[in-house]
């Protein structure tokens, strides 16, 4: 058992779910399957592990936890620790960039993408006692296929007599998905728990008229209006995303004139921003009692409608959107979209005004619009790319992808179009009858191997062929972290010597990313340096710790130990000519579907028949090179197609590097045919 402090005990006793510490391990012991559902801040990802920890569930192996986000799951643990006084190594986190566990790991929490690839070396999970698959109503790819990889883990761990408890939670009762699900749960469906909230009142309001357009004066004129008119409490506002977060506070905020509208003039305002990219000190501003009584404003993305709980929230101003990166499976299209949130995430939101008394939530919309949300959101299955999804599977050893136990079956013909993606970039062996692809290839267990998506994964296992390792480590770590760079590169367009070079360069965006890298890390002084030149520093450590991640996996495979060196050092010097064309090819070999021909004036031919642009802060954008290689298809607002992350490739080395996306005519002296598909 364990000794908690007083305050920390008296804090876990307000928990609704601690009523309920019997019941949930009663259902734990007696079933395989528990499904647990409680609004957000009843206690279930700070408490469930407690309980199963004190009734003796991590005795078999560890208990284990994934959160959707790598920010729940550090927060998580380090919250559980803190309540339990235990250390970093017994109850740790593990995501993408760092693992804390140790042999005296007692209480894992992970992101549900680690707890997914750690099922490829250890399919039966054999260090877990126990899984909780914590914000399952968020429906990630990852959480979705973790369900149904773990029903069948479940079932085998039970055969063999190691039994294996998964509890799913929830907060919400969208949980038909799962428990009405056949193919998951073929014989019994698993007992629900619902846990009493203890949510106070609140008083929702709709705005009479909708204001459609400038949303985010509307959320200051009613920040105003509770600021003048009501009495003290905290105040969440949730905007679309990051730049409206922090636009807010320097514009609006700054120039707020407390003292002619409040009425209360004694009582500041502090504002204060919230989103999932915000550096952690920052972050901790948030949880921080002052001093002096304040009224704190929240502005926030989405991450504090279920993920995070603020304390002392009494208003929540709602503007009723949220901004999505949709991806069309079909079309390959990425467009960053401000759209209306669910019904389910307006009610989250409005929620996060009871947690400590009753309160009030302020929807910037009308009654009828909200009439016209979409009841749940999507999940996250049915809009990102598949192609890691679908080699992941493979290299389970699952043959035929669409009879896997989806939570939600993804389209069919994005599953095909990832399938045949796959075989094209030599990761899948052909398909054999009906099949749309087949077993895995050696090539395909190496790309798997890596922390990264197939595409990157291929361009990682051909450059240690071809000495070129180093530099490919760093382009592919800065170009899967997210925002590494401003995405205006404004500031890195005046670093004129290498936005000079990297406009003579065929490789375009890719060096400017490698130089960006290699300037900071052999900077004198990097952090004035990563501020000076836009670079979020936060980003740049994450490529730091994916430079150190891949090079360990790279490690395990290569022998030659002249590069091994090399590669463990931070610096990067700038490749030569001949590496460049190298690493152009290198990259063509990752993205050889995406490809597109100068048509005339800056326009851009795609073997589809569409048009784009280069992406305006591109380096080749004002160039305009025959042909480019891009990594993103971005659609605007207005509908126009920009092709982001793009390199300068020839005919010749599209013919000789992807010749499997070429079709040759028998007239010799026609030019071959460029085909994507
Ligand atoms: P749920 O998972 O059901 O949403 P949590 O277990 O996350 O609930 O949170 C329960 C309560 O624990 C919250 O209402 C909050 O008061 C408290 N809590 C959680 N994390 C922290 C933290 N990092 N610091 C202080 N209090 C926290
Ligand atoms: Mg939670």
């Amino acid at each position: 058992l364990i000794n908690r402090p007083s305050e920390i005990q008296e804090a876990r006793q307000e928990l609704p779910i601690l009523s309920d510490e019997g019941t949930v391990l009663e259902a734990v012991a007696e079933n395989d399957f528990v499904v647990l559902c409680g609004e957000t801040g009843s206690g279930k990802t700070t408490q469930v592990p407690q309980f199963l920890y004190e009734a003796g569930f991590c005795v078999r192996g560890m208990i284990g936890m994934t959160e959707p986000r790598r920010i729940a799951a550090t927060s998580a643990a380090e919250r559980i620790r803190y309540e339990m006084c235990k250390t970093e190594a017994e109850v740790a986190h593990h995501i993408r960039y760092e693992n804390k566990t140790t042999k005296e790991t007692q209480i894992c929490v992970m992101t549900d993408g680690v707890l997914l690839s750690q099922m490829s070396s250890d399919f039966l999970l054999s260090k877990f006692g126990a899984i909780i698959i914590d914000e399952a109503h968020e429906r990630s790819i990852h959480t979705d296929v973790l369900i149904g990889m773990l029903t069948r883990v479940v079932m085998l761990r039970r055969k063999r007599n190691i039994p294996l408890k998964l509890i799913i939670m929830s907060a919400t009762l969208r949980i038909d998905d799962f428990i009405a699900n056949k193919k998951l749960f073929p014989n019994l469906a698993p007992p629900v728990l619902k846990i009493e909230s203890r949510q106070y009142p609140v008083t929702t309001s709709f705005a009479k008229q909708t204001e459609l357009r400038d949303y985010i004066a509307a959320a200051y004129r009613k920040i105003c209006k509770i600021h003048r008119e009501e009495p003290a409490g905290s105040i969440l506002v949730f905007v679309t995303g990051q730049d409206e977060v922090k636009l807010d506070l320097d514009e609006n905020l700054s120039s707020f004139d407390l003292s002619s509208t409040a009425l209360d003039a004694t009582l500041p305002m502090r504002a204060l921003p919230l989103y999932s990219v915000l550096p952690p000190s920052e972050q901790k501003n948030i949880f921080a009692e002052f001093e002096e009584p304040i009224r704190k404003v929240v502005v926030s993305t989405n991450v504090a409608e279920t993920s995070l709980t603020i304390p002392g929230i009494k208003y929540v101003v709602d503007t009723g959107r949220h901004k999505a990166k949709k991806f069309s499976p079909i079309t390959g299209v990425s467009k960053f979209e401000i759209e209306w949130i669910s019904q389910a995430a307006a009610d989250q939101r409005a929620g996060r005004a009871g947690r400590t008394g009753p309160g009030r939530c302020f929807r910037l919309y009308s009654s009828a619009v909200f009439q016209d949300f979409a009841k749940f959101p999507p999940p996250e299955i049915t809009m990102k790319p598949l192609d890691d999804l679908v080699l992941g599977m493979k290299a389970f050893g699952i043959e035929e992808i669409k009879n896997f136990p989806f939570v939600t079956l993804p389209d069919e013909e994005a599953l095909t179009n990832a399938e045949k993606l796959c075989v094209k970039l030599g990761a899948l062996k052909r398909p054999h009858k009906r099949q749309v692809s087949g077993s895995i290839t050696a090539l395909g267990k190496t790309m798997n191997a890596f922390p990264v998506s197939p595409r990157f994964g291929r361009i990682l296992s051909l450059s240690s062929q071809k000495n070129l390792l180093k530099f490919a480590i760093a382009i592919v770590a800065a170009c899967t972290v997210r925002e590494l760079v401003d995405a205006n590169n404004e500031k890195i367009k005046a670093l004129k010597e290498i936005w000079a070079d990297a406009s003579k360069s065929q490789l375009g965006d890719l060096l400017i990313l490698l130089s960006v890298v290699g300037a900071t890390e052999s900077s004198k002084e990097p952090e004035t340096f990563i501020s000076a030149i836009g670079v979020r520093s936060q980003g740049l450590k994450e490529v730091r710790k994916l430079r150190r991640l891949i090079t360990h996996v790279v490690r395990s495979m290569i022998v030659n130990e002249e590069e091994e060196k090399e590669l463990a050092e931070r610096k990067l010097p700038q490749p030569g000519a001949k590496e460049c064309t190298l690493l152009c090819e290198l990259f063509l070999a990752g993205f050889g579907d995406q490809i597109a021909f100068h048509s005339e004036e800056g326009e851009f031919k795609l073997p589809t028949g569409e048009k784009g642009k280069i992406y305006p802060s591109s380096v080749l954008a004002k160039k305009r090179p025959n042909i480019i290689c891009y990594q993103e298809k971005m659609e605007n607002h207005k509908g126009n197609t920009y092709l982001k992350c793009c390199h300068e490739v020839t005919a010749e080395q599209i013919v000789r590097i992807v010749p499997e996306y070429v079709t040759f005519n028998r007239n010799k002296n026609s030019t071959p045919k460029y085909d994507a598909n």
